[in-house]
């Protein structure tokens, strides 16, 4: 159990997150306009007159867009609403023409009901992360501060892009049920399980650099073994793992120490300082924003039907969760292995693609990209993308040639230290197959067990001490004997074969 030691004993935390992803779809939730407004697009080229609110224009809601929100939903293992509602958040900011925001508010039922990720806890375990409610809502634009000494712009191709926001549950009822963040290390893990599906799934990038990630942190504190939650403070905005540990811990500690010395903690939202890493309030419980919510009258209840939520279950592909439990039982990886081989979806396809239908050379091809090709990314293109590479590029190892690699090892056509040395030419920018860069180089194993008896009776030959030695019990001479045979051989005789006639000659 992560804990903060104060003055007075010790201390947890318990974290509630806020996270919302910007929803990949062609065309913003309530209109036609593009959703890709990424920095190489001119500001205020994708706006539709209902992003730029005018006056009579009306909402229409995208169906796909409703799509990805059940996608994610299923990914989390949480009931779909047949009927959710949209309602207006009321305040007033620049970029945010309409003067309102379309969400779905707390106190309707959300697109996405309760569901769960699962995670590893802190003591190692798995741990289930329970989610309170996803719902849809649009983003708002993007005010620019910098292109005038005294003036800022508005950017509104943005605004209307749907987003999806992800609520952690607290089961203020049931507080030993303990499937909440207890940690900043959990809360790190939590967000990237949350990228990792939503990417896995098509539904966002989630990419906290590039804003289509950002999370509101709750956090509260309370002594070690206390099964009640205090008041929490809410600290917005985040957008880096880093930045967001950084934060809780503060913020913990901050609060531990406003109890430890008599006081209270009030609700408030805390705004984190890049700078020195400290929170400071933003604004306090009475000067909470009132945002007068009240139903869209412009939009219809959102009713889905089971077809709609079927035909979306059957779009969706294997899960990381899935495709971790596929490579440890079916292809006998470890459970470290399978992590590392699942940490992107491009990645666990590379090493699905590479095993082919030859599910014998996963433990090799897993090996080889956990221990080499991960340490050379400019060379493993990930992506696979396929195009031609100017003679000056670094060279692509390909799936199919680390296939290549290690069924040529298993056919005992070259051994492991040959192989180590076509991966390190292909490094250095080698280009061909693994056959041809083995014939190129004159590579290739002797198993004829002929040659390599001669070449053993040679060394036993040549080494009259070395042999009497062995036979009066210096048995680790072994590898010197076998070292030569290797050596002969110039590195192409099968070790495993020198060994086994070596020891049968020296009796
Ligand atoms: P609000 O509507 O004020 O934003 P919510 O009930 O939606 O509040 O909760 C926001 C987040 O804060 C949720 O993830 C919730 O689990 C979390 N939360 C609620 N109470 C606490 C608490 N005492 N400590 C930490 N997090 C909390
Ligand atoms: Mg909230």
């Amino acid at each position: 159990m992560y804990t903060i030691k104060g003055k007075t004993g010790d201390w947890e935390v318990v974290i509630g997150l806020e996270t919302h992803i910007e929803v990949l779809s062609k065309s913003k939730i309530f209109s036609g306009a593009s959703a890709d407004y990424n920095p190489s697009v001119a500001p205020n080229t994708q706006v539709s007159m209902v992003d730029a609110a005018m006056p009579g224009m009306l909402p229409v809601l995208n169906e796909y867009c409703v799509d990805q929100a059940i996608k994610f939903g299923l990914g989390i293992n949480a009931e779909i609403s047949r009927v959710s509602r949209f309602a207006r958040k009321q305040y007033f900011y620049p970029d945010l023409p309409q003067g309102y925001q379309i969400s779905q508010p707390a106190d309707q039922p959300p697109v996405v009901g309760r569901g769960w990720i699962e995670i590893m806890g802190d003591d190692g375990n798995p741990k289930k992360i329970l989610i309170e409610r996803a719902h849809m809502e649009q983003d708002a634009a993007k005010n620019k501060h910098d292109m005038h000494p005294s003036k800022s712009f508005v950017d509104l191709n943005r605004s209307g892009v749907m987003l999806l926001e992800i609520v952690t549950f607290l089961d203020t009822k049931n507080p030993e049920n303990n499937s909440y963040i207890t940690s900043p290390d959990e809360a790190e893990k939590y967000l990237r399980a949350i990228r990792e599906l939503a990417r896995a799934l098509g539904v966002s990038k989630a990419n906290m650099e590039e804003g289509s990630m950002r999370a509101d942190v709750n956090v509260s504190v309370r002594r070690a073994g206390s099964n009640t939650f205090n008041e929490r403070c809410e600290i917005k905005n985040m957008v880096s793992f880093k930045f967001i540990k950084t934060a809780i811990e503060y913020e913990a500690k901050r609060q531990i120490e406003i109890l430890e010395n008599g006081g209270t903690i009030d609700r408030c939202t805390m705004r984190f300082n890049q700078g020195d890493g400290t929170t400071t309030v933003m604004r306090s419980k009475e000067d909470a924003l009132d945002y007068r919510y009240f139903p869209d009258p412009d939009l219809l209840p959102l009713v889905i039907t089971d077809d709609q939520i079927e035909r979306v279950r059957r779009t969706m592909p294997e899960l990381p969760a899935a495709t971790r439990e596929r490579f440890m039982t079916k292809l006998g990886l470890s459970e470290y292995d399978a992590a590392r081989l699942t940490e992107t979806t491009d990645i666990s396809k590379w090493f699905d693609t590479a095993v082919g239908d030859k599910p014998q050379r996963a433990k090799a091809i897993a090996n080889w990209m956990i221990s080499e090709l991960f340490a050379h990314p400019e060379n493993f293109d990930i992506t696979n993308e396929v195009r031609e590479r100017d003679a000056d590029e670094p060279r692509i190892i390909t799936p199919e040639n680390l296939a290549e690699l290690v069924d040529m090892i298993s056919a005992n056509e070259i051994n492991g230290k040959q192989a180590k040395e076509i991966f390190i030419k292909m490094l250095d920018g080698e280009r061909g197959t693994i056959h041809e860069i083995a014939d190129k180089y004159g590579m290739k194993q002797i198993t004829d067990t002929g040659a390599i008896e001669s070449a053993v009776d040679e060394v036993i030959k040549n080494n009259p001490a070395q042999v009497e030695q062995y036979k009066s019990g210096k048995v680790g001479l072994l590898g010197f004997f076998v070292g030569n045979v290797m050596k002969a051989t110039k590195g192409q005789a099968n070790p495993a074969v020198v060994n086994e006639i070596m020891k049968k000659k020296l009796g």
